[in-house]
């Protein structure tokens, strides 16, 4: 049996480490407003289930999570809509990029999983069709989770990828052409655009991944927003499918179910001990953030703590 780890001084000696690595990678740019990030921002956090928080660098500055907040759209709706939700999207890597075209087309309009893409507007659309008021309901589950009031939409930043988005369109009218897209292709686009485009701090983002930690309770209030085994399967999909075609990499580098997002951020957590959130813009040739996986790399070595 491991000792719990000194999170306080595993955190320390990381931030010493990082700051001998140069940080290679660009900042997303097809995105423009993405593009007006200082590449040079980076922040560290631990939440442990016990209740201690440490990080550093820009902790309270707020960044766009983009991917990541898909895992909280399938989470909201699959608590909502259950099983059947996977009659509309896969669990497989796809292993290929987020944004590709190619498996739609040629496995009839089902994507692969739902943190890519085209898995995620399938999510979207179906949210689209269960909830009331899509984009007011999602922005308050995201709360909800967070425990947090001030998590907002970016409209500048869903504006510009309204203008540039032109393969999420390419994607979602492809999926209609095959029927596995009901709504208004326009209103599914506006309503992804937004949930890319929520904006969180490290600190926030770290404690709203406790959910998955915590096996789909809230360890505020020990409610029971998705069962345990939703939890499991969230993590599994997070594993195999979070990080673009690049999972099997962080899988054996780091070893944790996690998200990024081409805003340079990752959540990961390990379940039952602790969730993490780094953000770094510069981003490697798979769209990961360069420094953000040396920093979780560097976290599961320490602590030895990842799922293998
Ligand atoms: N909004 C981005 C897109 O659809 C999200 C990509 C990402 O973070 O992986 O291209």
């Amino acid at each position: 049996m491991l000792d719990k780890p000194d999170y306080k001084q595993i955190i320390k000696e990381i931030e010493v480490e990082l700051k001998s690595i140069v940080s290679e990678g660009k900042v997303a740019n097809y995105i423009p407003e993405l593009a007006k990030v200082d590449p040079n921002k980076f922040a560290f956090h631990i939440s442990s289930i016990d209740g201690e928080n440490y990080g550093f660098g820009d902790l309270d500055e707020k960044f766009s999570i983009q991917s990541i907040a898909k895992v909280f759209s399938l989470t909201l709706a699959y608590k909502l809509n259950g099983e059947d939700i996977w009659k509309r999207v896969g669990v497989e890597p796809s292993g290929n990029p987020f944004n590709s075209l190619i498996q739609i087309e040629q496995e009839n309009g089902i994507p692969r999983n739902p943190l890519i893409n085209s898995g995620a507007l399938v999510i979207s659309d179906i949210l689209y069709d269960t909830l009331s008021n899509p984009k007011v309901d999602l922005l308050n589950f995201i709360r909800e989770i967070t425990d947090n009031h001030d998590i907002e939409y970016n409209i500048k930043v869903a504006n510009s990828e309204k203008k540039t988005g032109f393969r999420n369109s390419a994607l979602i009218n492809l999926m209609r052409s095959f029927g596995n897209i009901n709504s208004d292709i326009n209103d599914i686009l506006d309503f992804y655009f937004h949930l890319c485009s929520v904006e969180m701090t490290v600190k926030e983002l770290s404690k709203a991944f406790l959910l998955y930690t915590n096996h789909g309770k809230l360890l505020t209030n020990d409610k029971e927003i998705i069962t345990s085994t939703m939890a499991k399967r969230i993590n599994a999909i997070m594993h195999s499918c979070g990080f673009y075609d690049e999972a099997g990499e962080f899988s054996f580098k780091v070893g944790l179910p996690g998200k990024s997002g081409v805003g340079g951020g990752i959540a990961a957590i390990y379940p039952g001990k602790y969730s993490v959130a780094v953000w770094s813009p510069k981003l490697n040739s798979k769209g990961n953030s360069y420094l953000g996986m040396k920093a979780l790399q560097l976290l599961t070595a320490k602590t030895k703590r990842s799922i293998f």
